[in-house]
Parts: C-alpha cells; sequence; structure tokens
C-alpha cells in the first residue's frame, strides 16, 4: 500500500501551527499582549494557545493554527518570549520554523 502526503503549501504561512512550553513559561504574558487572539494566560499563571474558536486549549503542549493576518505577532511572541518557549512549525512535517529550536 502506498501513502502519499501531499504538500499543501498553498499559501506560505498558511501551514503554520503553534504550541507553548508551559514548562518553561515565565508567565510575564508578553504573548498575550503581541497576539491575543492566539494566546491567553491561564488562572495558573501561565500561557496556554487558543483555538480559532477562541477556546483556551490547556492541555500542555497544544496546538493551533496559525492564521496568516496573525504571522507577525506570533513570530514577534516567539522571538520576544523570555522562557524561549513559544514553537512555530510547519504542519506538513513538524519542523520548527520560529522559536528555540528552528534552524
Ligand atoms: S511570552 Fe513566553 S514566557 Fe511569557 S507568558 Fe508567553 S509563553 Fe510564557
Amino acid at each position: 500500500m502506498t501513502v502519499r502526503h501531499e504538500a499543501e503549501t498553498g499559501s506560505e504561512g498558511h501551514d503554520l501551527e503553534v504550541w507553548i512550553d508551559q514548562d518553561l513559561c515565565t508567565g510575564d504574558g508578553i504573548c498575550a499582549q503581541y497576539a491575543p487572539e492566539v494566546f491567553e494566560l491561564d488562572i495558573d499563571g501561565l500561557a496556554y494557545v487558543k483555538s480559532a474558536d477562541d477556546e483556551l486549549l490547556q492541555a500542555p503542549g497544544a496546538t493551533t493554527p496559525v492564521p496568516l493576518t496573525l504571522l507577525n505577532d506570533v513570530v514577534d511572541s516567539a522571538k520576544e518570549c523570555p522562557g524561549d518557549c513559544i514553537h512555530v512549525r510547519r504542519v506538513s512535517d513538524s519542523v520548527e520554523v520560529y522559536g528555540p529550536d528552528a534552524a
């Protein structure tokens, strides 16, 4: 049986998702200031990503798609994150493109 993965590369950025390593989050809230549509602090004082319909995804390491319109804000969050714990990766191959593990 042949399984073929077709690249879904319609537009750059459409294929990206973001997740947070809560173990390293300092809870300063910078990400939630940059991109409140994507990041939010929970009552435990740590940042989590939100789903497209604004639901806080409280599972550690949960991922959410990065909307193209918010790509810059999410990338800036990853760059400024004091905990170095915001990871942006391609959905298709899970390669990190922004964040501490990016090449
Ligand atoms: S910027 Fe980084 S360290 Fe700060 S709250 Fe967001 S994920 Fe946590």
